[in-house]
């Protein structure tokens, strides 16, 4: 009798799959997307049994030990989505098997019965009550419908001003999937931070919803899994691993926010949910819409190509005003600097607290206290290659580029103005809340941050209190920032816009942009008036000036020109290579030789490599991180130079990751 093979994939680095036969006994089980449990280097693994091949590949092939499942755990169409994921994203297909499902089942838990209990027919939908459209959000929704009613893939951008009623036209548009008997997917950057959106879907679907977060335990992932895939739950909310929930007939994947950086994953596999949310609406004929505010450059500049049809609302509901923004200038004539509050963000928070209303002060602590920046005029030393924030490092006392490695010494004058007062700027939201406490006695502030909030739960009960109004004042990161809904809030003060503005990444810009534009959006949600302080050295951005005037394409096309000066994304895309030791001097030996050794086969018209450079964090865990970039005409193009240098590179104690798209 000829061998039974078939081809397991594995959640090991290694790229194939690995080759196993089945024991006559098991033949008549063997079917293609079940867990199968193996031997691997004498340990016993679960894979995936993604294939059958005609001929041995190796002389010596394993009997598997047993399968997990009765029936196939894995579809057709989510095997063909997890093997694009790996070519695309460089890892495993088993590796983007295992990120793509619930994790116990990745330790062969939870085994897939034969006889599924027959689905209850899915819940009643509860009587909607639909608002009626305004005249954009018809047609926006129309717009779409058109192409779900054809049965075709394709992708809209819903680009609407805050409050202009994005999330009403997800709504009305899933209504109609679910008459057509489709489900649908709806990804939230972040599910514990947007109580209010998954409480929206709750009264307009209710048992129809399946809600899948962080903090869901275990068991209860895998019921919601099965729920879904039996077709009792047709609408799922969730965060990024949502987008691989087993729905059946897909007709919408809706990405809300889609500009924001949780989206992708940072670890392996790497993917951004948007990618493969649009790679798996095309596999399965489903339409996907993009909504922001403030669009990534790469889906706004996919709309103005075609690739993508722009949809807009360019009004809030009942044309209610956006905030009035009124940027403060920090900088001092006399150079003194540091101050955390100005004059006019004071005054503004007395009114507000005078008039009973509540108030949101900012920081944005992810920026780094470490760039060098003149407090006479706003200066900040930058690359001159990249453009991007130049980073101090105490030890060299030199400022280095962390993409190309420029170096160079800070002046003792600021280059500009020639005046003595550069300053390592940075404050943090403890110093914001003491100086809150001593100018504004009486004031009930809170605080709200990653230290804060790192107990389960203690952030809802955070909002819970300010929003019931026990919190005058609420002092936090940009995690304040986002979604939430509150109706007495009129005065959002942006402590320092520049912390953003001066992360040393190249998309600096457009993350000001957008976090200022979010947090005006914070403001005036009710009905009385939002205003917003933004305190800057550096006032006159372009980033901070667009996001005064709320005008999203007047910072499109102004960072459009840096961005094609500099050929990055959206005019090119880019891998990054980390490679990581615990010898330094072998981990740079080795960097340098990859980065050249990719830039000898690539063609130098169309590609470049940015470094080597030490990576930010440029030790981590006892281990030297060092990185490059490889940039070029498309992901796919650039991942498959990095993975044909890579097979013929001999790497000797480092570990090289790859990130396709990095963030
Ligand atoms: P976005 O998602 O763009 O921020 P929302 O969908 O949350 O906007 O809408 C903002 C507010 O306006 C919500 O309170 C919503 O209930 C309300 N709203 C949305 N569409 C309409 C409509 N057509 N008529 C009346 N109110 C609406
Ligand atoms: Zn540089």
């Amino acid at each position: 009798m000829e061998p039974c093979l078939i081809d397991v994939a594995l959640a090991v680095p290694s790229s194939g799959t690995f080759q196993y036969s089945v024991p006559a006994p098991l033949r008549d089980a063997a079917a293609v997307g079940k867990r199968v449990y193996v031997n691997m280097r004498s340990r016993r693994m679960v894979g995936y049994l993604v294939g059958f091949s005609a001929a041995r590949v190796v002389d010596q092939v394993r009997d598997i030990d047993t399968f997990v499942d009765e029936a196939p755990i894995l579809t057709p169409a989510f095997l063909e989505l997890t093997r694009w994921m790996s070519e695309y994203y460089l890892c495993s297909w088993g590796q983007a098997i295992e990120a793509a499902l619930p994790a116990p089942f990745r330790k062969g838990r939870y085994l897939m019965k034969s006889r599924a209990r027959r689905a209850t027919a899915g819940a009643e939908i509860v009587d909607p009550d639909r608002l009626t459209l305004t005249k954009d959000q018809a047609a926006a929704c129309e717009r779409v419908l058109e192409r779900v009613r054809e049965r075709r893939p394709g992708t809209f951008l819903l680009h609407g001003i805050t409050g202009s009623g994005k999330t009403e036209v997800y709504m009305q548009v899933i209504h109609e999937i679910l008459e057509r008997g489709r489900g649908a997917i709806v990804l939230v950057p972040e599910i514990s931070l947007t109580p209010q959106t998954v409480d929206r879907f709750y009264s307009r679907f209710g048992d129809c919803l399946a809600v899948i977060h962080s903090r869901l335990a275990q068991g209860r992932r895998v019921e919601e899994w099965h729920r879904i895939r039996k077709g009792e739950a047709k609408v799922v909310v969730g965060a990024r691993s949502a987008v691989f929930s087993p729905v059946k007939d897909l007709g919408l994947i809706v990405i809300d926010e889609e500009h924001e950086t949780s989206y992708k994953q940072e670890e392996t596999p790497r993917y951004h949910a948007r990618t493969v949310a649009a790679k798996r609406c095309e596999l399965e004929n489903a339409v996907l819409i993009l909504g922001s505010a403030t669009p990534s450059l790469e889906s706004y500049r996919a709309s103005d190509l075609g690739l993508v049809r722009r949809v807009e609302l360019p009004e809030r509901i009942e044309k209610r005003p956006l905030p009035e923004v009124e940027v403060v200038d920090m900088r001092l004539p006399d150079g003194k600097s540091d101050r955390i509050f100005s004059g006019r963000l004071q005054e503004r928070v007395r009114e507000c607290l005078a008039r009973g209303e509540q108030a949101m002060l900012l920081l944005n602590r992810r920026g780094f206290s470490t760039h060098l920046h003149c407090s006479s005029c706003g200066y900040v030393a930058t690359c001159p290659n990249c453009r991007i924030s130049l980073v101090y490092h105490y030890d060299k006392a030199s400022l280095f580029c962390h993409v190309c490695h420029y170096r160079s010494s800070p002046d003792r004058l600021c280059p500009a103005c020639r005046k003595h007062y550069l300053h390592y700027f940075g404050v943090g939201t403890q110093r914001v809340e003491s100086e809150a406490a001593k100018l504004f006695p009486g004031a009930r502030l809170g605080r709200m941050d990653a230290d804060s909030t790192s107990k389960q739960d203690s952030h809802e009960a955070i909002l819970r209190a300010f929003k019931k109004k026990e919190i005058d004042l609420l002092i936090g990161t940009q995690m304040i920032a986002k979604g939430h809904d509150f109706p007495n809030v009129s005065l959002i003060g942006v402590i320092s816009a520049d912390t953003a503005l001066h992360i040393p990444d190249f998309r600096a810009a457009e993350r000001t942009f957008d976090l200022l534009t979010q947090v005006s959006g914070r403001a005036g949600r009710g009905d009385i008036p939002g205003r917003v302080v933004v305190q800057t050295y550096v006032p006159h951005h372009y980033s901070i000036q667009s996001a005064k005037d709320h005008d999203y394409k007047e910072f499109y096309e102004k960072e459009t020109v840096f961005r094609q000066e500099l050929g990055m994304p959206p005019y090119s895309r880019l891998a990054r290579v980390v490679m990581s030791g615990a010898i330094e001097k072998e981990v740079v030996r080795q960097v340098m030789l990859l980065a050249r050794f990719v830039e000898s086969r690539v063609d130098a018209q169309l590609y470049r490599v940015l470094g080597p450079a030490p990576c930010l964090t440029s030790k981590e865990k006892g281990l030297y991180r060092w990185n490059f970039y490889l940039k070029g005409p498309s992901s796919e193009e650039v991942g498959a130079r990095i993975k044909a240098a890579l097979s013929e590179f001999k790497k000797l104690k480092v570990t090289v990751t790859v990130d396709i798209d990095p963030q």
